[in-house]
């Protein structure tokens, strides 16, 4: 059997690497040239997927990346007020971890042989058993599984579904190396996560294993095209920093102060997602994983769930001779569990658009 996978990212790899250790091989055909082509963002909270970890039999080697004080948070109102605080203890279980994307990423890549990955092959159509690339070149399949994320192109091989705009627009900014260039912040932020939550705005400060303080701040309530209207000027960052600050009236000058504190790297991105519990017809020969199956709002799930598909998928098709019933056994897991995951987010997501959010965020992480 034949089996190609579209994507390395964490869902498509950690496929590869299940069904390599179960005898089975696999080829991930990834757009990008390269490995370190481009920058693969900042940290994720592995829960639920360090089962799919330990079925690749990489969990040991998980723990020894993870970040076990990036489960650190701080939760805040915008003028200052203190709501939460939660320190890991010393030796505390790794429960959430987070851990730097790359890293992760990397881990996969190395625990397979080289040529499983074919870099620069972008997925463009694939039908009667043949994937075509963008830069015609094509390969043979008896099974395409879809790892290829938020956009997936293999995605319309089963629906017509398209993730639409959520009402989210974050702006993604950063303090390189913070402990030396700004420590007074440094220890405001602490070793995790630091969340300002006001109405219809929202500032989530999280350091990254490389010193680096990343920064989303998300205009919640806001129209596809907020971007074009909002006046920040993302050709010039000085002024577009300048410009955010703007946009948090009355939030207290202690916490503007991390986004006068940035860098001139700042990206836009406009948050979207697929109906939450979207199934499709069995469809010979094609299945979805991760994003590409179930986008769900960025509240800490997608990654966890991407590495379960993998999981699934691989251990359904290590255990079934034919593809087909492997493949009905994986949907049929993968729609129950995503499903639960996606309405879960929804609801959290609902709380932080909540002109309330901080004191909802509250009663959410200390239920009475
Ligand atoms: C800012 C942010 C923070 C997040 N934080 C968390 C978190 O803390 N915890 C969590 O669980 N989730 C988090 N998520 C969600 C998580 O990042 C995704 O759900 C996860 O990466 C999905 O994995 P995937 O393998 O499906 O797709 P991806 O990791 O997106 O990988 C898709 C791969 O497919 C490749 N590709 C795309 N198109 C093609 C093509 N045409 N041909 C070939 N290859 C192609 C891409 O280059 C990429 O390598 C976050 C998301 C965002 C945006």
């Amino acid at each position: 059997m034949t089996i190609a996978i579209v994507g390395a990212g964490l869902g498509g790899l950690l496929l590869a690497r299940v069904l390599r250790v179960n005898g089975i091989e696999s080829v991930v055909y990834e757009r990008e040239s390269a490995r370190g082509a481009r920058g693969q963002g900042g940290m994720l909270d592995i829960h639920s997927g360090q089962r799919a970890l330990r079925d690749a039999g990489l969990l040991d080697q998980f723990f020894a990346i993870a970040r076990g004080e990036g489960q650190d948070m701080r939760l805040l109102e915008p003028d200052g007020t203190l709501l939460l605080q939660e320190d890991t203890p010393e030796g505390a279980p790794l429960l959430r971890p987070e851990v730097d994307r790359a890293d992760l990423r990397d881990l996969l890549l190395d625990s397979l042989p080289e040529d499983v990955v074919r870099w620069g092959h972008a997925f463009e159509s694939a039908g009667d058993g043949v994937v075509h690339f963008a830069d015609g070149r094509s390969a043979d399949y008896d099974l395409l599984v879809g790892a290829d994320g938020a956009q997936s192109r293999v995605r319309a091989l089963v629906t017509d579904a398209r993730p639409v705009h959520l009402g989210q627009n974050v702006v993604e900014i950063g303090i390189p190396d913070i402990d030396h260039t700004h420590p007074d912040l440094a220890a405001m932020v602490g070793r995790g996560n630091y969340w300002v939550l006001g109405d219809g705005l929202s500032l989530a400060a999280q350091r990254n294993g490389d010193g680096r303080v990343r920064i989303g701040l998300s205009f919640y309530r806001t129209p596809e095209d907020w971007f074009a209207t909002s006046g920040i000027p993302f050709d010039d960052p000085a002024a577009a920093r300048a410009r955010l600050v703007e946009l948090l009236p009355g939030w207290d000058p202690g916490i503007t102060a991390l986004i006068e504190a940035c860098d001139d790297t700042i990206v836009a991105r406009s948050i979207t997602t697929l109906p939450p519990g979207l199934t499709w017809p069995p469809t010979p020969g094609v299945t979805l994983i991760g994003d590409a199956a179930h986008l769900m709002p960025p509240v800490g799930e997608g990654a966890n769930m991407a590495l379960l598909d993998g999981a699934v998928l691989g251990l359904a098709l290590a255990a079934h001779d034919d593809p087909a019933t492997a493949v009905a056994e994986y949907e049929r897991e993968m729609y129950a569990r995503t499903g639960a995951a996606a309405r879960m987010s929804a609801e959290i997501q609902e709380l932080l658009t909540a002109p309330d959010a901080s004191r909802k965020m509250l009663a959410f992480f200390q239920p009475s």
